[in-house]
């Protein structure tokens, strides 16, 4: 039995759930009709497995519903509170973004950007990243944004793959203290591409830098533009977004959403999930570059005409402070992070968090990586007092929106820490085994969705085939979400981590998850990361790497010992890696996840394969460094 967290927020409405399994796709309609539709569906769901088309016929527009509704109820409420790494803030009300997108929207159309073109978006965490996305929803040009801390050569991959006529930029962010040059990236991505007829480049730091024939400032361009333009009648499956997923498995992928399906998913999972208010300030720390940002920074908060923070800068500067005194100095009230993020918090102590008032902080949520039981009791503990509900959510880039959470919104329910609880309403997930057979309770197997849903992405960007192949293929009609899971006596779901991750160690399968997590409940421990490795002898055995705490200076003989006892008792002695490294970083992707596939090619002496999402590549010499010294240590002690 699990430790289970009540927290009644008073929200009780069995309804929805209800309702959601009489009939999923009504159940989709109702929701849907809560958005600004131009013109009705004839059909709500045409499923045509792999491809389903959602609201097809209905008439939307994702900037108009974002922007325009609030214009008579709200106009003067902020819809983003901006602070910069410096700590300089600008705040956009409803009425200010919907000018600023009005007049983006008539420059890209001046330069000829059409409904269906790609415009890809390579700019910092700046007013005009979501500025820019909107003024492309609002002419129905499809942006690719790529997150700005890219190479040159991740950029012209995704530049090339979309074919992007236009790139918006800037002469380049802060990250640090530091600038970090991003038109230099640009112009060196997008070399003999003659597709790319115009760059708009923003003047963040104002450092002087080289501009060529096909480059426009910002301020030319934009800020003289008319602010008036009408948002284009786009048809419900309109491609509104390609994005680039993580690459913590392999190489990205260009995952391909609508507009209608799309927007019903995240109006209603962002209600039920964070139980929006029109007082509340909404704080989520993802950088608009990955899905979450998308969903969850950019539509899902604006759509509900909810107050924001987007921040700038790194979440640790210029002190592991920084996203404390953030709360504190605006007042959120709803906080959403990851469990890198936390980890990294967790590192350094209670008495920084503790020093800050946090008591506007009513609920937390968490999304990217399964969170370590031990981690979410010190979030529940020390940043929300244990007051406040953790949404833990899981979902995916494919998936477009949150898929499993608690929902504080509609429904109170005990909390487990670890578990992301129950799908949402109007899903279908199963955990089945290898013939795609729903396993038994608290049986380990892979997670799936049996259902299409609202927010599923069309297809992968021009490749239909490989769409089939990646999700459609190992499960008959059913999508392979590449995660491994089980479900327990409530029907609560546990994520164990990836598929490929898993750790098979004499005929047994050990999720990734579960084993970090005991390593991480090691008192001295931060953060771990296990893989398996061939052995002629035993088929596989696990390695792991930890990262300790800070002012941690005990013997690591000693603490290898105490951590070994921990996975015996509380896992069982199949599960003891045969050595643990300790290091002082991990190799993760850009948006923080642990890169697990090149642990295991470093210790097999595999070539390490497209590094072009990992965010730091001291961390891999770091990895080879510690992997190479306990190597040549146990031959010493062996000779
Ligand atoms: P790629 O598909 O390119 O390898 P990625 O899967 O990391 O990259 P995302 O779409 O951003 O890219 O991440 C989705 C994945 O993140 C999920 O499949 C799951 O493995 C993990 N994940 C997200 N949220 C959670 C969560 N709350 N609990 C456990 N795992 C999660
Ligand atoms: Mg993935």
């Amino acid at each position: 039995m699990s430790e289970t967290f009540s927290i009644g927020l008073g929200n009780d409405n069995p309804e929805v759930r209800k309702r959601s399994e009489e009939d999923y796709v009504s159940f989709w309609e109702d929701q849907a009709k809560k958005l600004t539709w131009f013109e009705p569906w004839q059909k709500t769901l045409d499923w045509n497995p792999p491809f389903a088309k959602w609201f097809e016929g209905g008439k939307i527009n994702a900037s108009y519903n974002a922007l325009d509704i609030h214009q008579n109820t709200k106009p003067e409420k902020p819809a983003i509170i901006w602070e910069a790494e410096s700590g300089e803030t600008r705040v956009l009300t409803y009425k200010d973004l919907w000018i600023e997108v009005q007049k983006t929207a008539n420059a890209l159309k001046s330069l000829g950007v059409e409904k269906g073109d790609r415009v890809t978006i390579y700019l910092p965490m700046v007013p005009e990243l979501p500025i820019s996305m909107l003024a492309c929803a609002r002419i129905g040009a499809t942006h690719t944004v790529v997150f700005s801390g890219f190479s040159s050569s991740s950029l012209r991959g995704r530049i090339e793959d979309s074919k992007s006529k236009l790139v918006i930029t800037s002469d380049g962010g802060y990250r640090r203290g530091k600038i970090v040059k991003l038109k230099e990236v640009v112009d060196e991505a997008i070399e003999g591409f003659d597709f790319v007829k115009n760059v708009i480049v923003l003047e963040r730091t104002k450092e002087p830098i080289p501009l060529n024939p096909k480059d426009k400032l910002w301020k030319d361009l934009i800020d003289v533009a008319s602010p008036e333009c009408e948002a284009e009648i786009l048809d419900s499956l309109h491609p509104l977004f390609i994005l680039y997923t993580s690459g913590t498995t392999g190489k990205p992928k260009g995952v391909l959403h609508g507009t209608g399906g799309y927007l019903t998913h995240l109006h209603s999972t962002y209600g039920w999930a964070f139980d929006i208010k029109d007082s509340d300030v909404f704080f989520c720390t993802a950088d608009i570059g990955w899905v979450t940002g998308h969903s969850y920074v950019v539509y899902g908060p604006l759509l509900h005409g909810a107050t924001e923070i987007i921040y700038e800068g790194a979440p640790d500067y210029p002190d592991a402070s920084r996203m404390w005194d953030i709360i504190q100095k605006h007042k959120a009230t709803i906080f959403y992070t990851t469990p890198t993020a936390l980890r990294m918090f967790m590192k350094f102590g209670d008495d920084i968090p503790n020093s800050f008032d946090l008591s506007t902080i009513r609920l937390l949520g968490t999304v990217g990586e399964p969170i370590n039981p031990e981690v979410w009791k010190w979030y529940y503990r020390v940043i929300g007092k244990e007051k406040c509900p953790i949404i833990d959510t899981w979902w995916q880039t494919e998936t477009g929106g949150m898929m499993i959470s608690a929902l504080p919104g509609i429904e109170t329910i005990p909390l487990k820490p670890g578990s992301g609880t129950r799908h949402v309403p109007g899903v279908s997930i199963s955990v089945v085994d290898e013939e795609g057979k729903e396993v038994s309770v608290n049986t380990k197997g892979y997670l799936i969705i049996k259902n299409p849903w609202p927010g599923m992405l069309l297809t992968l960007w021009g490749d239909d085939e490989k769409y089939k192949n990646a999700y459609w293929s190992k499960f008959e009609n059913s999508y392979y979400s590449g995660d491994y899971a089980r479900k327990d006596e409530d029907g609560y779901f546990w994520l164990l981590g990836r598929a490929d991750d898993v750790l098979k160690v004499a005929g047994h399968r050990i999720g990734t998850a579960e084993l970090e997590s005991c390593i991480v409940s090691h008192e001295d421990v931060a953060e771990s990361a296990v893989c398996g490795i061939p052995d002629e002898v035993k088929g596989e055995v696990i390695i792991a790497f930890a990262v300790l705490k800070e002012n941690v200076e005990k013997d690591s003989t000693l603490l290898e010992k105490e951590i070994f006892e921990k996975i015996r008792n509380d896992i069982g002695p199949i599960a003891t890696p045969q050595q643990i490294y300790f290091v002082s970083k991990l190799p993760k992707t850009r948006s923080g996840k642990i890169m697990r596939r090149l642990l295991k090619a470093i210790a097999n002496n595999d070539t390490i394969g497209d590094v072009s999402t990992l965010e730091d590549g001291a961390a891999v010499t770091e990895v080879q460094r510690a992997f190479q010294e306990l190597q040549k240590s146990i031959k010493e002690k062996n000779n």
